[in-house]
């Protein structure tokens, strides 16, 4: 499978807590009682990543605790203060810890990125590291800040939001537990594409071989992160990270792996075939698939078909409004897709597919029908799409915009009955129970004769044929309508 977007449970149920409170309030948490600074260096010629976790208070008990493996990393750990600590599995324990005193700790940060593939790390071409934060950062449950102390010539992309505009400076939220996740150290370009609102994507290129191929691949995905912004003109992610990393690959797509981790923050992971050209980048649909997963919350397995329905249907309408691809093809492709689910799992409910265990479905690709989950799911908000323009005179951004100031969370899972029910709520309508529970319970893929009528559109040997009726462009228009480019929002 070339993409996915659930992290590994067990590592978010910790975070549930978070789920109501929204960002903003967050970040203010965060940033005023904010106890352990964790102060970040590196020796590269020993391997090494050295934190310093020093309390701003006195701590009767300060443990510190990283991902399942992470004490192999270990090299070694002691006290500023001459006082103990002890290591139990993957935690550091130290009692009675005074204001200003330092948990130090050593990893061998060099060692976990050779562990390619595993949890641990990714080893790249020129030899920077890629290093899950819950191997290299044992930290405090409890909020934090995380400053970077980089040698010359190396820089950082990672997971969590930068403090300010010095970028040195990140905030740890409250919950432990950042991963999974990814931090990039080494040669590292990074740059900013700002959306309103303070919104922006933090996108690295990670060891580009030159600059003119650091330049390629920053202008597009600056061309789909402005896609992203077609929708309601800033992100629905207040800082997000995206990795860009190149790799060899006998694939035929540019894009061979992309995902979403949501492990420290919405974060994007793009793995781009080293001779992929610009020409091939720009018409793929990976990155804009997974950049429009910041639209919803982790909704589980159970509510997939809604996550990977929306990355599918807004992959192709985000590209259309950007002008990437022509609308036309935009509807192409979504029929192409619904094809492709109706020839998938017939006979089977997206809700009996939800609740199956994924083994039921060992013979498809993933151990689910992939193909009956993503279009199916693309079939549903395209036809809420079209009844809220009909019934409500709104469109689907308008209510996904209202959800990321409201509601939006970027850690934990939200019930995908709750999503529903709120996005009803906002639009004031039933729109999407309704048309959740009938595309749910189908036990076939979805007509869309009528919405296909209603919409103006045929498609003929695979090419779209676009009636002219004047009801039906304006439809068109207003779902899959070339928008203004925000040129207000560029590279920073
Ligand atoms: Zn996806």
């Amino acid at each position: 499978m070339r993409t996915r977007s659930d992290p590994r449970i067990t590592h978010l149920v910790r975070r549930t807590s978070l789920v109501l409170v929204g960002g903003a309030c967050l970040f203010a948490a965060a940033s005023a009682n904010a106890s352990i600074e964790y102060r970040v260096s590196i020796d590269k010629s020993a391997g090494e990543l050295r934190v310093a976790a020093c309390a701003d208070r006195d701590y009767a008990r300060l443990e510190l605790r990283a991902q399942d493996g992470a004490n192999g990393y270990l090299l070694g750990f002691s006290r500023s203060d001459g006082g103990a600590v002890a290591r139990s599995g993957d935690r550091l324990l130290a009692r009675a810890v005074p204001d200003g005193a330092c948990v130090n700790y050593r990893i061998a940060a060099a060692r976990a990125t050779r562990s390619n593939g595993r949890d641990e790390g990714m080893q790249t071409a020129d030899g920077s590291w890629i290093v899950s934060p819950g191997v290299w950062l044992w930290r405090a449950d409890e909020a934090g800040v995380l400053r970077l102390d980089l040698p010359a010539g190396m820089r950082a992309s990672l997971p969590w939001r930068p403090r300010d505009a010095s970028r040195t400076t990140y905030v740890l939220e409250a919950g432990g537990g950042d991963w999974p996740a990814w931090a990039a150290f080494g040669n590292v370009d990074e740059r900013i594409v700002a959306g309103g609102d303070g919104t922006e994507l933090r996108i690295a290129v990670v060891d580009a071989p030159s600059r003119q191929r650091a330049d390629d691949l920053h202008g597009w995905l600056r061309e789909v992160a402005n896609a992203t912004l077609t929708a309601y003109r800033r992100f629905p992610v207040r800082s997000a990270q995206v990795l860009v990393i190149e790799i060899g690959s006998n694939s035929s797509s540019p894009v061979p792996w992309g995902q979403t981790t949501r492990g420290a923050g919405v974060a994007v992971e793009l793995f781009v075939r080293r001779d992929a050209s610009l020409k091939e980048l720009r018409a793929d649909w990976t990155a804009i698939h997974e950049f429009s997963h910041f639209f919803h919350p982790y909704l589980g397995n159970s509510g997939r078909w809604l996550s990977e329905g929306l990355a599918s249907y807004y992959q192709n309408v985000l590209r259309a409004r950007a002008g990437i691809v022509s609308e036309a093809y935009a509807w192409e492709r979504l029929d192409a897709g619904f094809g492709r689910g109706r020839n998938s799992a017939t006979g089977v409910s997206l809700a009996d597919i939800s609740r199956a265990p994924r083994r039921r479905h060992s013979r498809q690709s993933g151990g689910w029908p992939v193909m009956r989950i993503y279009w199916g799911g693309a079939a549903f908000w395209l036809e809420a799409d079209i009844a809220l323009h009909r019934e409500r005179g709104i469109g689907l951004e308008d209510v996904l915009a209202a959800y990321s100031q409201c509601c939006l969370p970027e850690a934990g899972r939200v019930d995908p009955d709750a999503f529903i029910a709120r996005l009803d709520a906002l639009s004031q309508s039933t729109v999407f129970s309704r048309l959740a529970r009938q595309h749910s319970t189908a036990a076939h893929f979805p007509s869309l004769q009528s919405s296909y009528a209603t919409l103006g559109l045929r498609v003929e040997s695979d090419r779209a044929v676009l009636s002219s009726d004047a009801d039906a462009v304006a439809l068109r228009n207003k779902i899959m309508g070339e928008r203004i480019a925000p040129t207000a929002f560029g590279a920073r």
